[in-house]
């Protein structure tokens, strides 16, 4: 099974070669052609899966086939974790003239409310960063999202991000994607499940 055959654009197909993707991981072949479909997506699967692209590549392949600002958000629990994924998307979206902000504790709120107003396709951020500059940053909403992204889910419920993240979710359009990655399934996982998606998702376990 190659990249091309789950779906993925030429542009990405070559974005995976050229960091050195071969072949799909199995969470890659799993997830990615469900989520072109338009299904939200429950995956378990633990880091070094290569889950990062299997949730990044979706989300490029329909932010190409209609660009616009704020286009997805990506939540996860640790700033590393925000950086790598930062990282990956431009790198598989460099070719795609993909731009992207990172929004994390610990750095000025100026700085990010500038990267803000230029209005990246892609937001990567910690849940408490984000929620305050969804309160405080004007200009700035979500009210366009396409993708939402949870990563690390039982991790951030673990460090209490719960009820910034039901805040968050409260400011987001309801016709957007979920997709909710999370290492294991827990009671409070299949909770935020529920709080994040209607109907039923594609459930994807490796
Ligand atoms: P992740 O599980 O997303 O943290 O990815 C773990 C590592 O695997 C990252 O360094 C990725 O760059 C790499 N990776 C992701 N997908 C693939 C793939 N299909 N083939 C080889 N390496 C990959």
């Amino acid at each position: 099974v190659s990249f091309a055959d789950l779906g993925l654009s030429k542009e990405l197909c070559e974005a995976c070669t050229r960091l050195g993707f071969k072949h799909p991981t199995e969470i890659q072949r799993a997830s990615i052609p469900p989520a072109l479909e338009g299904n939200d997506v429950i995956g378990l699967a633990q880091t070094g899966s290569g889950k990062t692209a299997a949730f990044a590549l979706p989300i490029l392949q329909a932010l190409w086939d209609a660009p616009q600002p704020f286009f997805a958000c990506i939540m996860a629990p640790t700033r590393e974790l925000v950086f790598q994924i930062s990282e990956q998307i431009e790198a598989l979206g460099a070719g795609i003239g993909v731009r992207s902000a990172v929004i994390i504790g610990g750095v000025d709120m100026m700085s990010q409310a500038i990267a803000l107003s230029k209005k990246p396709h892609v937001v990567v951020c910690t849940p408490g960063r984000l929620q305050d500059h969804l309160e405080n940053t004007k200009g700035f909403n979500l009210r366009n999202l396409k993708y939402l992204v949870m990563d690390e889910a039982d991790r951030l419920l673990d460090m209490d991000f719960g009820p910034k993240i039901e805040q968050i979710l409260a400011v987001l359009p309801s016709d957007r994607r979920t997709f909710l990655f999370s290492a294991t399934m827990t009671d409070k996982v299949a909770k935020l499940q529920r709080a994040s998606i209607r109907g039923t998702p594609v459930r994807v376990q490796i």
